[in-house]
């Protein structure tokens, strides 16, 4: 989170602007909530330049809930019509498309179009190659894959490689770093806490003829034509984390908007890959096209000096480094709110440490 909405939300926790009340103490359907809500909703428009064609869902469940919201809300009507039932398209690249995969299986045929695991989750499968099917409900794709740190830098266009299905696009980890391409976009969802606001938010961005396709099975809750038509206050919404994202919002816009988050996330980026590619003891074994902005995975050569690495950078100030246990090592997450002196102090210990082990 970036300390100046911390602070802000602090100033504001006891009494919001006046109303003599904080927003975690105010009715949900009260006009200065939906004052908060309504100015949320416009600034995340705004800065991802979302079309009037696509409707934007505050919703609770998080990543792993929309793994399973989203076949709800895709597999019916004519989709299930399809000969042995529904089926979508998966695209693995990584631990969180897996996982995508395996849920989505629950409530339709989970058909993987395309499979990075037989190398480590270290290129993205060429779009060309993608085995996609013909009558799928959507094809999914995890657009940064957070624990193996792969990011698609572009977004296929699925009507040029023969799919009519729309893409569902998992940006959690990345969403707010870069522009999204909405004209090949069907669903785009993210989990709020990396680059948005607090966890409990879940921001779910639906193209508007994608609304009434639910399988009948699917929760009203969370079923996104009752989202929708209820300005995403169908059952009460996540109204502080709401509140949160919507400073996060304001304070990008402040920054320049997503342009500005983008140019910084490049340069975040070149400096750490820059700094482990030139070492002799840092290595990314990820495919330089596809290497993630947000999420550096780096290994020590000698495994054996992963905790002196860990206890000198927790000495400095630098926490959180441990790489996720499916894939070891180290693990560095650069989000929006990370500033670039942050990341020039973990190039400053990453070199400190090489010198005095040499
Ligand atoms: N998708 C991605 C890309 C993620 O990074 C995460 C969480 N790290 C999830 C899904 C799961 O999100 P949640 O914990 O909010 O369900």
């Amino acid at each position: 989170m970036p300390e100046s909405v911390l602070a802000q939300a602090a100033a504001e926790m006891l009494d919001w602007r006046g109303t003599g009340v904080g927003v975690m103490e105010m009715s949900h359907r009260g006009s200065a909530f939906m004052s908060i809500r309504d100015q949320a909703e416009q600034d995340f428009r705004d800065l991802l330049q979302v079309p009037p064609n696509f409707r934007v869902l505050f919703m609770q469940g998080g990543g792993l809930g929309e793994n399973a919201i989203v076949p709800l809300n895709l597999c019916g009507g004519a989709a299930a019509q399809a000969q042995g039932g529904p089926v979508a398209d998966f695209v693995i690249t990584g631990g969180w498309s897996q996982k995508s995969a395996q849920e989505a299986s629950k409530f339709c045929r989970s058909h993987v179009a395309a499979n990075n695991t037989p190398d480590q989750h270290r290129h993205i499968p060429p779009a060309e190659g993608w085995a996609l099917s013909r009558d799928a409900a959507y094809v999914h794709l995890c657009s940064n894959e957070t624990v193996h740190g792969v990011e698609f830098h572009d977004l296929p266009d699925l009507a040029s490689l023969g799919s009519a299905a729309p893409l569902v696009v998992d940006c959690s980890s990345h969403i707010g770093s870069r522009p999204m391409p909405w004209s090949r976009v069907g669903v785009a969802f993210a989990g709020a806490q990396k680059n948005l606001g607090p966890a409990g938010l879940t921001v779910v961005v639906v193209r508007e003829d994608l609304l009434d396709r639910a399988q009948p099975i699917c929760p009203s809750a969370f079923q996104y034509r009752n989202v929708a038509d209820n300005q995403s206050m169908y059952n009460t919404p996540p109204t502080f984390a709401i509140y949160m994202a919507g400073l996060v919002f304001q304070w990008m816009k402040q920054q320049g908007g997503v342009s500005a988050m983008d140019q910084q996330a490049s340069a975040k980026a070149a400096l750490l890959y820059d700094c482990i590619d030139r070492s002799g003891l840092y290595e990314n074994r990820v495919d330089p096209a596809c290497r993630s902005r947000m999420n550096v995975p780096f290994h020590l050569k000698e495994p054996a000096l992963n905790e002196a690495f860990l206890a000198q950078a927790q000495e400095r100030g630098l926490l959180q480094l441990k790489g996720h246990k499916s894939v070891g090592g180290m693990r560095a997450s650069l989000y929006n709110a990370m500033p670039l002196s942050g990341v020039q102090a973990l190039v400053e210990h990453l070199r400190d440490f090489e010198r005095t082990r040499a």
